[in-house]
């Protein structure tokens, strides 16, 4: 709409002309496989700025505000993060005004700066996505702004006295919804304590994602000033029997439930039980251990490794199998390239770290030796159909194209479901055809004193949908405890 007014479209061309769109500098192939440190070099101020003063400053926000249909980039955060205002202070130098702003409804910006798929989101919504210029790299600027006030010293908020209040919330899981209704508790004076199953903080922002999309220690940084202002985490502690559970009922005022959705799809192969097949988290899981304790001792290292999944998280699996020294990393996916479901600019990067890809394949099964060791997989080649009128394409298997691609190990990344705990029950929680917990809009499950939020909810989704869902809970348990905002 805005574009296409012929004046408009004038002024953007004379300045877009002059100011490239950029994002941030990518280390070269050769060099970030040899390591697991993020491959985006971070923005230098010289270039947020320029970046931030291509934004156009859209006035449309006063006119139509966030609730109207008209996308912008506020509309397109899950978060309704104040872009537009946090971007102008910091392409003034206003550090500490746009870090207030920044932080004042993300409750962790920098990390969601780095994981959160913004051409999707608020890049995809920004005016300029629109036009042959091009969104504003909003991400890269957020993180920017970030590090460069926590460069200066500026800390994020997280309230004061937390006896204040008198009451006190558990969080069930450590990942981006418990992370972020723990925030918003904190900053009311509210007592919070995180029980988590892992060894560390973070959920799958630690243990999914893997080390060279997001150092792990930006987020325990995070949880290291979440604790310094009073949060209780407890690690090794799996919530899982129906007497711990009514334990937390009786000692705590409300609980939030964000156990995520962790149990990995199974494929249906004929010997997928064999020495070697592993589900995709099992191996982020053990690759991030490997970099947490640096000996880089691997059961994937000179080995033929094979992932089966065309998502976001086999292209991880893919990458960090490359760089914990695997002998070679193979994709297979049932549909074509244009089909895939990852995300393209994963798919560039694995490519030139190595990964090799085989479309219109589709397993078949296992082959195994006398010890029950992966000795490869049979697959079956595919053709997929004319679009239909919705245009979906029907996959169909080409007869006598059976064949054997030879492998050590096999990674399924087919997807995630929830899982309903035995306490599910004990707590008079309802769950859904999927075990997705049922919420209403405040994030209230059946039980009016427990929370839920994020994928256990969603199913698996996004760091920053959970990190909304978080944010909402602790509104409503806010306000069912009295306090004001
Ligand atoms: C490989 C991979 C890559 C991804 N990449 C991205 C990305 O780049 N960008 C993005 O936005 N999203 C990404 N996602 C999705 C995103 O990570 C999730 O949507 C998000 O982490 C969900 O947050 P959550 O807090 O609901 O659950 P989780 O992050 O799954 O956290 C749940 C936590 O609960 C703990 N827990 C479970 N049960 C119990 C129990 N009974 N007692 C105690 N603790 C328990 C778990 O140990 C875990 O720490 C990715 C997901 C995967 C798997
Ligand atoms: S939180 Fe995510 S969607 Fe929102 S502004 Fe930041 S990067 Fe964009």
């Amino acid at each position: 709409m805005y574009y296409d007014n012929g004046l408009i479209k004038d002024v953007m061309k004379e300045k877009y002309a002059k100011i490239e769109r950029r994002i941030q500098v990518k280390r070269d192939a050769k060099s970030r496989v040899s390591d697991f440190k993020p491959i985006y070099k971070e923005f230098t101020f010289t270039e947020a700025k320029e970046q931030g003063d291509r934004c156009l400053q859209c006035p449309i926000e006063p006119f139509y505000g966030i609730e109207s249909n008209i996308e912008f980039c506020r509309t397109g955060c899950p978060l309704h993060n104040d872009t537009l205002e946090w971007i102008k202070h910091t392409r003034e130098g206003k550090v500490e005004d746009a870090f207030e702003l920044s932080n004042a409804l993300s409750p962790f910006p920098e990390i969601l700066g780095r994981v959160c798929p913004q051409d999707s989101l608020c890049q995809g919504s920004c005016t300029l996505s629109r036009t042959e210029f091009g969104s504003v790299t909003i991400g890269g600027i957020e993180v920017y702004l970030n590090e460069e006030a926590f460069e200066k010293g500026l800390r994020p908020y997280y309230g004061e006295d937390k006896s204040k209040s008198g009451k006190k919330v558990a969080i069930i899981g450590s990942g981006p919804a418990g992370m972020s209704c723990a925030t918003f508790l904190l900053r009311t004076g509210i007592e919070v304590e995180v029980f988590e199953r892992a060894d560390r903080a973070g959920g799958l922002l630690t243990y999914g994602i893997p080390n060279f999309k997001i150092d792990k220690d930006v987020i325990q940084r995070r949880y290291d000033w979440m604790i310094e202002a009073g949060l209780k985490v407890h690690l090794n502690s799996e919530i899982k029997n129906e007497e711990q559970m009514q334990g937390l009922l009786n000692d705590f005022d409300a609980i939030f439930v964000a156990v995520g959705a962790p149990s990995g799809r199974k494929s249906g192969m004929k010997n997928e039980e064999a020495k070697g097949v592993y589900q995709v988290m099992d191996i982020l899981t053990h690759i991030q251990k490997n970099v947490f304790e640096s000996f880089y001792d691997s059961i994937l290292q000179k080995k033929n490794i094979v992932v089966v999944g065309g998502g976001d998280s086999a292209m991880d699996a893919l990458r960090a199998s490359v760089r914990i020294g695997a002998e070679s990393v193979k994709c297979l996916y049932r549909r074509d390239e244009a089909n895939m479901p990852g995300s393209k600019k994963e798919l560039v990067n694995a490519r030139e770290e190595g990964v090799e890809f085989q479309f219109l394949v589709s397993p078949k099964e296992i082959t195994i030796d006398d010890d029950n060791n992966v000795t490869g997989i049979i697959c079956q080649n595919t053709k997929l159909s004319e679009p239909d009128s919705s245009g979906r394409q029907k996959l169909n298997i080409i007869e006598g194209s059976e064949h054997t691609i030879p492998c050590d190990i096999i990674v399924l990344a087919l997807g995630f479901d929830n899982v309903k705990f035995p306490w599910f029950d004990t707590a008079k929680i309802e769950t859904g055809k999927w075990n997705d917990i049922i919420v209403n809009d405040e994030k209230r499950t059946s039980n009016a004193k427990i929370f839920s939020g994020g994928d256990a909810v969603r199913g698996a989704d996004l760091a920053v949908t959970s990190a909304l869902d978080g944010r909402t809970a602790a509104y409503t348990i806010i306000k069912d405890f009295g306090i004001y905002l």
